[in-house]
């Protein structure tokens, strides 16, 4: 509408933009996005992060680009950090980046623009865990929140439960004469799994290649964490002979050359694990909010609007109907859509 200084929207990310400014948030295409724009980046996942490859000035916590860099070869130009807790003006939008508690340095981004306050989370996690701190909710007019585990399916056991099965199962498979492999996600759930073995085991922890340069900028950032990739002397020497675990990615499936002579038993932890798993074992191990932590997340905001960009839509709209006796406002995931009014 003319006259509207406004405008949010999808663009294959979150488009906030006013007279003066416009702000994407985590892009999945840059082919609309036009080189003035000002594109945040919200952590280090490879769906999240397209917008490194914008040709102006990106910006994410330095922690998202440290874990970007150990995971891709090429380098980000044009980069600004924006730090967990600082505040970034972008002509007439100031931005707030706060702690998302997904993975290291995950980042919501609150955006204040003349007229009204939204914040959109990325991924976001609101329980603590060995290494994030819960997200805590921040209130705004509108809420663009993520809603990978919407539906009552998805209600996690508490975390301590999870961790002391997994250390069970991987003792009990050591005491066998088995290998444990866990296959988890290279960047955030591989750290929390290595965190956990190193605090609550003496268990040598060996890593794929992939993960070695992740677990370096998580201890870059003062996480102590210890381990040995699979690749090194004592790391193969071990996968050879010794008692350890070793942590992969979800997608290395075959035996790899170090564990060729071992027998093996294989893991997989993730949230999804509720519903199914592959391999031996399966851990509800998840970095997401459950459905419970959504609801009285995006409860506790306190927003006039509510959108959902990803996961179980009609799961979290039927619960927040119910809880919040109203109608909320859910855009589909990542349909392109021209830039529209919302206000
Ligand atoms: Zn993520």
């Amino acid at each position: 509408m003319a006259g509207k200084a406004e405008r949010i929207g999808w663009l294959n990310g979150l488009v906030v933009g006013t007279r003066e400014a416009t702000v994407v948030i985590d892009p999945q295409s840059l082919d609309r996005v036009p080189d003035h724009a000002r594109v945040l980046v919200s952590h280090a996942h490879a769906d999240h992060t397209y917008g490194f490859r914008h040709k102006g000035v990106k910006q994410s916590t330095p922690e998202t680009r440290d874990i970007h860099d150990a995971l891709n070869s090429l380098g980000i130009g044009k980069f600004e950090q924006v730090k967990l807790g600082d505040r970034v003006a972008v002509d007439d939008i100031e931005i707030e980046a706060l702690n998302a508690g997904h993975m290291l340095g995950s980042a919501q981004f609150l955006a204040h623009t003349p007229l009204s306050t939204i914040l959109y989370t990325g991924d976001i996690n609101c329980i603590d865990t060995l290494t994030t701190k819960a997200a805590e909710p921040q209130e705004c007019d509108m809420l663009v929140i993520e809603a990978t585990y919407g539906s009552p399916t998805y209600r996690f056991p508490r975390r301590e439960q999870v961790y002391s099965e997994m250390v069970e199962w991987a003792l009990y498979t050591i005491n066998q004469g088995i290998l444990p492999v866990f296959h988890v996600y290279a960047a955030g759930k591989a750290q929390e799994v290595v965190r956990l073995f190193n605090l609550y085991t003496r268990i040598p922890v060996i890593v794929s290649p992939r993960l070695d340069g992740v677990n370096r900028a998580y201890t870059k950032s003062g996480q102590p964490l210890e381990w040995k990739v699979s690749t090194s002397h004592e790391g193969r020497e071990l996968l050879q002979k010794g008692p350890c675990i070793y942590l992969t990615t979800p997608s290395q499936n075959g035996s790899t050359a170090e564990l060729a002579n071992r027998r093996i038993a294989r893991a997989y932890a993730t949230g999804w694990a509720m519903s199914y798993w592959r391999g031996d074992a399966g851990f509800p191990l998840s970095s997401h909010a459950d459905f419970d932590q959504l609801v009285s997340y995006i409860k506790d905001c306190k927003p006039k609007h509510v959108y959902v960009f990803t996961g179980f839509v009609d799961g979290i709209r039927r619960a927040l109907s119910a809880a919040l006796g109203k109608e909320t406002k859910l855009v589909p995931s990542f349909l392109q859509r021209t830039i529209t009014e919302q206000y």
